[in-house]
């Protein structure tokens, strides 16, 4: 007999855009193919990540889950409606829909709030049997043990790295932008031995897509011991190359650095958010320090690790001149590739509610809240000077003259400390990464950032979800 089947959509479209704009990022991300690998086998299950392939109403699934982020609500509320009206039952899920469950409930027939591992078993048995409640809700902080491997295989091959997974949840940090300051919950970490286990649990790949992996904590570094003890284990794996994710100042550590490089990190994901001293003091992102930036980055960069770092605009102490010597600054500390954004007040963070209660917030249009949008009156910039210091920024650094410099810049610093053929491999792998993530990033430039404007700005209202649903129908 032919089992129910789930569909499992993590939406990733930007309502903005005429065309969808689905993002090529090099790895999927951990939500979907997580709750794949915790649904029980009564079920057939299916992954569609929207950043590569559009959603498909004609399936043959009976379920739908859909995880989805603040600033994709409306396309998610859209979405549901769609499936709904067709006779599917629909759940709703994801860090939004837990922190604000009254707004996202109406538009789904049930909602998972906080973690799925305790809860989602239980949630799709009572789905098979006709007894599916309106919410299903985790504690504050669950355990992260026994979670079962994320299910690679059923990650789109359009991917170049599918393997990803997570050793810890939660951040010590307080930065007041970050959406883990909403509603804090103790760092967690999950035991070593389960990470390794899903890195390992590889069957069905093909050989090449088995050589990469990322961990995509917010940040590893919150234990550093237990980091260190991650990274020994997994040294012995073999990797070609692993991504990861930290808070700076893991890199005073020089022990956490050279088991970085024993476990071939080949790409460190560091917010490093501004050079401006005094909006990170003013955003409470106290761990960096700017005068440090250099010589840390640098650390890596001679170990063959390739440095990506957040870059954000609009933080409340920016001032133009700043934004004047920014490309030039960015060039002396030497960070590979930049994330830039223009800062979000996301809803509920400390720094939202500093913006709400100075009367500063401009735009409630939620599907806004991406990155690229000024959203609140700044103390000090006008939003022209905003978009003109972003725009800058984007087009010097992502220009293909700076790309292919700082590439030399990063190659010239190698020297063989290993075998030739491993040394080879590393400027390869290291190569690879640097130009994939450059050119996603000179792309988003292209389609996203230049194109924003104050002036362009849609009407700085609230979104009609309602009207937007109904015409989905
Ligand atoms: S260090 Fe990063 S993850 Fe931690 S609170 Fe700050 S922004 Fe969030």
């Amino acid at each position: 007999m032919k089992k129910p089947k789930i569909l499992i959509i993590v939406l990733f479209q930007n309502l903005l855009n005429k065309e969808p704009y689905y993002a090529r990022n090099p790895a999927p991300p951990l939500p979907g193919i997580l709750l794949a690998g915790l649904t029980p086998p009564t079920v057939d299950v299916e992954v569609l990540h929207e950043m590569v392939r559009p959603i498909n109403y004609d399936t043959d699934a009976d379920y739908i889950a859909i995880s989805f982020m603040d600033y994709i609500s409306p396309h998610a509320y859209e979405v549901a409606a769609k499936f709904r009206a067709m006779g599917k039952t629909v759940i709703g899920g994801g860090k939004f829909a837990s922190i604000f469950p009254d707004e996202v409930q109406p538009y789904f027939d049930s909602i998972l709030i906080g973690e799925a591992q305790e809860i989602w078993a239980q949630m799709v048995n009572d789905m098979l049997s006709g007894n599916l409640k309106e919410r299903y809700e985790s504690g504050l902080a669950p355990s992260l043990d026994n979670i079962p491997p994320p299910r690679y295989d059923l990650v789109e091959s359009k991917f170049f790295s599918p393997i990803v997974t997570e050793a810890s949840r939660g951040c010590p940090h307080p930065c007041t932008y970050c959406q883990l300051n909403i509603k804090r919950s103790p760092y967690r970490t999950r035991p070593v031995e389960d990470v390794v286990n899903d890195l390992k649990n590889t069957k069905g790949l093909p050989w090449y897509k088995k050589k990469m992996a990322m961990i995509l904590d917010n940040n590893l570094g919150g234990d550093l011991n237990n980091a260190k003890n991650l990274l020994r284990k997994i040294t012995k794996l073999k990797f070609w190359g692993i991504g990861v994710q930290y808070s700076i100042e893991c890199l005073r550590d020089e022990e956490f650095i050279d088991l970085l490089s024993e476990a071939n990190c080949r790409m460190s994901f560091i917010g490093m958010e501004s050079l401006n001293e005094e909006s990170l003091k003013d955003v409470k992102k106290r761990q960096n320090k700017v005068d440090e930036y250099k010589n840390a980055f640098n650390k890596l960069h001679k170990r063959g690790i390739l440095t990506f770092t957040g870059l954000m605009f609009a933080l409340d102490e920016d001032t133009k001149e700043y934004y004047e010597t920014l490309p030039q600054r960015l060039d002396e500390v030497g960070t590979c590739v930049i994330l830039p954004s223009i800062s979000i007040p996301i809803y509920g963070t400390p720094f939202y509610d500093k913006v709400v209660s100075e009367g500063r917030l401009l735009d409630n249009d939620i599907s806004h809240y991406g990155g690229d949008h000024v959203l609140f009156k700044h103390n000090r910039l006008s939003d022209q000077d905003i978009y003109k210091a972003y725009k800058r920024v984007n087009r010097v650094f992502y220009s293909w003259k700076n790309i292919i410099k700082r590439w030399i810049k990063f190659i010239s610093k190698q020297s063989i400390q290993e075998s030739i053929p491993q040394f080879v491999l590393k400027i390869a792998v290291t190569t690879v990464i640097y130009f994939k993530l450059s050119i996603f990033q000179r792309h988003h430039a292209q389609k996203r950032v230049f194109n924003s404007s104050a002036t362009a700005m849609p009407d700085r209202k609230l979104k009609r979800v309602d009207e937007l649903v109904k015409k989905a129908i």
